[in-house]
């Protein structure tokens, strides 16, 4: 997605006359963290950055067809607004939940504080003892077609001149603060005016072959399992972030649940094995205790996932290395990076024929603070 946001605002959104080509080892996608996601967006972000990034997500969806125009046949888009809920059962979260409610509608986001009572009156089928509170926000908040706007990423780069090519990048020839070249399994060498890192879970792989310090990326797994429920509620689910660190939501007709496996440790870029007593072992009680409209629910589909999680801040690694002019990182997206992924595009392609950000500055993002060791910190995680 983020290598493909890249490469349609280079060559589409900002008529770059340049050549740009896409390497991915596996043009099915089949492990990469896109094919897996929730693909939801969120303004509900503790940094300003962060909410700013994902108020352009909205108005690309929503312009959707006006971005990719003339493209013939392109779809409209929207977001269903179902929100995300956070619940809080702990003072110090209520604490910091309020406080970031102020900071997102300053800057336009529709969060709410709700208490437990607003929350019963308006969702009467969650059990929510022990709650303190919670943060809504159905304005530009829910499920979005990302799957789609990721077609038409590659369908419309391709149009305009980009190339896509099935290989893997195993080398990167630097000379000081030059990268000249990147290596193929196959052998060939392709030179290169700027090198792209856009290479999800094996971003610091990656940054290593060019000679950079190992980036703290690393894949991180996820469990999504999809519920029928045999009474399913009379409304939307809001994207329900429990206090327990599981999140649920409406899947069309279905409903939708995401899990951080019990032990959440790095795991190997391959390894997307899965413990399947998770679900009724841990987290189905959970989900029935919260709401108990879902003690009767089948299980119908489970997926395993990888975050690309950065272990410092959570947060996007966006811009030039300090040492190098023609290297790019855009990783560590953690959670988010389906949403990000048009702010992402847009700036690197600026940076590219810019030498700077134009639309919105991603620097704070940049890879500075992670060489100093300086946490861009961004608290809203999931
Ligand atoms: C379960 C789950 C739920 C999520 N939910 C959301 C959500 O609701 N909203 C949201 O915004 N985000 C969400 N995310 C995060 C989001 O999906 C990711 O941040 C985003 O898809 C990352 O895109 P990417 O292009 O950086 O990485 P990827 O999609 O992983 O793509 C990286 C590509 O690089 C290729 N590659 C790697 N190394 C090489 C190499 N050496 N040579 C050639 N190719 C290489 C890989 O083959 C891969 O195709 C979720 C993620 C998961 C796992």
């Amino acid at each position: 997605m983020i290598g493909s946001s890249c490469a349609w605002f280079l060559k589409k959104h900002y008529g770059f006359d340049g050549s740009v080509l896409v390497i991915d080892r596996d043009l099915s996608y089949e492990w990469a963290s896109t094919s897996h996601t929730n693909s939801c967006v969120r303004q509900q972000f503790s940094n300003e950055l962060n909410v700013r990034i994902s108020q352009f997500t909205a108005e690309f969806i929503k312009d959707f067809k006006t971005y990719m125009a003339p493209e013939p046949d392109v779809p409209e888009l929207r977001i269903q607004n179902f929100g995300y809920l956070y619940l809080t059962d702990d003072p110090a979260k209520a604490q910091i939940l309020k406080q970031l409610q102020v900071i997102q509608a300053d800057l336009g986001a529709g969060t709410q504080i709700l208490t437990p009572d607003e929350i019963a009156a308006r969702y009467p089928f969650y059990n929510l003892e022990g709650i303190i509170l919670g943060s809504l926000n159905t304005k530009d908040e829910g499920y979005f077609e990302g799957s789609t706007i990721f077609e038409w990423f590659r369908r419309s780069a391709r149009h305009a001149g980009a190339e896509y090519i099935e290989n893997e990048v195993t080398a990167i020839d630097r000379t000081g603060r030059k990268v000249n070249s990147v290596t193929l399994a196959t052998g060939e060498t392709i030179k290169a005016g700027t090198v792209i890192n856009a290479s999800g879970t094996r971003a610091s792989k990656t940054a290593e072959m060019a000679g950079f310090d190992p980036l703290p990326v690393e894949p991180r797994l996820r469990y999504t399992y999809i519920i029928e429920a045999a009474d399913p509620l009379d409304q939307d689910l809001p994207l329900t972030i429990d206090p327990t660190g599981i999140h649920y939501r409406t899947y069309g007709s279905h409903y939708m649940v995401g899990s951080p496996p019990e032990d959440d440790y790095p795991r190997a870029h391959d390894d997307f094995v899965m413990d399947h007593s998770y679900w009724e072992n841990h987290v189905w009680p959970i989900l029935a205790t919260r709401i108990p409209a879902f003690e009767r629910v089948k299980l119908i589909n489970v997926w395993p996932g990888h975050y690309s999680y950065n272990t410092i801040d959570q947060n996007a690694i966006v811009g030039l290395h300090p040492d190098c002019d023609n290297f790019i990182f855009v990783n560590g997206f953690s959670g988010h990076g389906l949403q990000q992924s048009p702010a992402m595009g847009r700036g690197v392609a600026e940076l590219i024929l810019h030498g700077k950000y134009q639309s919105l500055d991603l620097s704070p993002l940049g890879v500075e603070r992670i060489i100093e060791n300086r946490p861009y910190l961004e608290m809203a995680v999931i």
